[in-house]
């Protein structure tokens, strides 16, 4: 397995020059635009990597598959799906997904900025405080790292440049589709996005979806099967941004990217797979990391379909 990953990384790495790094974060635009690496958690606990992956880079939105979980576990599938709906929206993440009708709830999805945020206020605490460190307990534990933590500058850089995500959330509160005060969620939403892992920690998240709610090493329980079931169905059809089709025919596995470069990738019951590689292509997704996945995917035939 090393040499594999040793190989395909080093084809995808002229992949790099081709992607630009996010800049509407100020704080993102200093990621390396070179970088890439790969780490893979099989389902008999080995673990292979090459390339980059012990740099560290914040979640973005790959933490919403993880709201997701903790709205679900905090509420049930019937009253998180009766807030937000499972269908893919075809639009960038931060599309206002309303016209000249009302913002229907059936017409968002966890996966787009304006479902989490809804996730947000499904969390379970008794100010946001308290919801996001219950959030943050959970990221670690899927991470297996029980140092995780927030990215402060990051975080800082995403709320004062925020402008788009305070209009979606306002416009779910008109819309009567958030309660709470939109300062505080947004603030979770926020901290939420600006979570540090590494190529490792995504891989270990996405060996727990892969093995059904069970820690990789432990084979300890963290959640009920069927709602990584639930989780891992969204990722395929809603985690790539408005790439997700394309990527179900490239690649065919459910996966979440995030604008830092990162994806988590779920291969069920065989394996989780962490990647890093900040030069995202137009849609926001890490171009040679998803060419990587691609060659892997063929290699291994890891594709569901
Ligand atoms: N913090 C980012 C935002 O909401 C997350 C974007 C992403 O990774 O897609 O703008």
């Amino acid at each position: 397995m090393e040499e594999l990953l040793e190989r395909l990384l080093e084809e995808c790495r002229p992949f790099t020059s081709m992607g630009k790094v996010a800049d509407y974060i100020p704080e993102l635009a200093k990621s390396d635009p070179d970088a890439l690496g790969v780490y893979v958690i099989g389902s008999e606990g080995k673990h292979s990597w090459a390339g980059d992956c012990r740099k560290s880079f914040t979640l973005q939105s790959v933490v919403k598959p993880i709201l997701l979980l903790q709205a679900l576990l905090d509420n049930g599938p019937e009253v998180v799906q009766s807030q937000v709906g499972v269908e893919a929206t075809g639009k960038p993440f931060d599309a206002i997904n309303a016209g000249d009708r009302t913002l229907d709830s059936r017409h968002i999805n966890p996966m787009v900025n304006m479902g989490a945020i809804v996730m947000c206020t499904l969390i379970r605490g008794g100010n946001y405080a308290e919801r996001f460190q219950r959030l943050l307990e959970l990221t670690g534990r899927l991470a297996g790292d029980p140092e995780i933590g927030v990215d402060e500058a990051v975080y800082r850089s995403e709320k004062s440049h925020g402008s788009k995500n305070r209009a979606l959330a306002y416009l779910l509160k008109s819309y009567g589709l958030l309660e709470d005060d939109v300062e505080a969620v947004l603030d979770c939403y926020f901290r939420a996005c600006s979570i540090r892992v590494d190529c490792r920690g995504l891989a270990h998240i996405g060996a727990v979806l892969s093995n059904r709610g069970r820690l990789p090493d432990s084979n300890e329980r963290i959640f009920p099967a069927s709602l990584a079931r639930y989780v891992n169905a969204i990722l395929m059809t809603c985690g790539m941004y408005n790439g997700s089709g394309e990527f179900a025919i490239r690649v065919g596995i459910p996966a979440k990217s995030g604008v830092a470069g990162g994806i988590m990738a779920v291969v069920p019951t065989r394996m989780g797979i962490g990647i890093y590689g900040p030069a995202l292509d137009h849609k926001g997704n890490s171009l040679a990391g998803i060419q990587l996945l691609e060659r892997l995917s063929r290699e291994l035939y890891l594709s569901i379909f």
